[in-house]
């Protein structure tokens, strides 16, 4: 359009028009699609004298007449050879590849309180989050009800026993790059056991100002915040 060269445009209007006339199922958001349909293109601009006009027709056709949702297929220039007005499927094209699902891992986040101090653990210095502090709990396993997994999360992690609130108080949904955490936050009372020394995941009480200082999963940053504790 600007500088007098043969390359055709193909920008979302362009697609749209390209996928409703010829009924193409590639999903144009992504590059390779795109750069097939320009090659397909490529021939018809070589034999208009002007290919900036037609590069510019094409956009505003799809930006005017053949838009997203209802689409003026009457006044289009286009609709004689038009296959998606002629099986009445406009509103199917351009097609979209749904995104892949992220799947979601369980885990629960205990809430135990001793005088002014909370229990914390850090996690094991290798691995997801490596060395950074959080609640205690960890994974749920399927079908296993959130009380019971703070149970057994806060024993294996700091040698603890607790008496959990059979209520989730809250449910939060943190998205890492590969799957989606789903938190479910638990408060709980000591009932016995002891911290386990050294080894594993050192778990300790700190008291919150001490918290602040701490280096804390992000996640778990957002519940002591609820707390109103960082
Ligand atoms: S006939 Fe309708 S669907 Fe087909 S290109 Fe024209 S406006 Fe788009």
């Amino acid at each position: 359009i600007c500088f007098g060269e043969r390359v055709p445009v193909v920008d979302g209007n362009v697609a749209r028009v390209c996928a409703r006339l010829w009924l193409l199922e590639d999903d144009f958001r992504q590059a390779a699609p795109r750069a097939s349909l320009a090659d397909a293109l490529q021939p018809a601009l070589d034999a208009t004298e002007s290919a900036g006009d037609l590069n510019q027709a094409m956009m505003e056709l799809g930006a005017l007449v053949c838009r997203p949702r209802r689409p003026e297929c009457g006044a289009c220039p286009l609709v004689a050879a038009c296959r998606a007005r002629r099986r009445g499927c406009q509103a199917d094209y351009p097609r979209r590849t749904p995104a892949p699902r992220v799947p979601e891992r369980q885990a629960v986040a205990v809430v135990v309180r001793r005088g002014a101090a909370w229990l914390m653990v850090r996690r094991p210095g290798d691995g997801l989050l490596g060395g950074l502090w959080e609640l205690p709990g960890g994974g749920r396993q399927a079908d296993e009800p959130p009380a019971q997994a703070a149970r057994r999360g806060v024993r294996e992690q700091t040698g603890l026993e607790i008496e959990a609130e059979e209520a989730v108080e809250a449910t939060l949904r943190h998205a890492f790059s590969h799957f989606t955490l789903v938190l479910q936050v638990i408060r709980a009372r000591r009932t016995g056991g002891w911290l386990k020394a050294g080894g594993g995941a050192p778990a300790r009480w700190v008291a919150p100002a001490d918290i602040r200082r701490l280096p804390v999963a992000t996640a778990h940053r957002k519940i002591l915040a609820r707390l109103g504790l960082v």
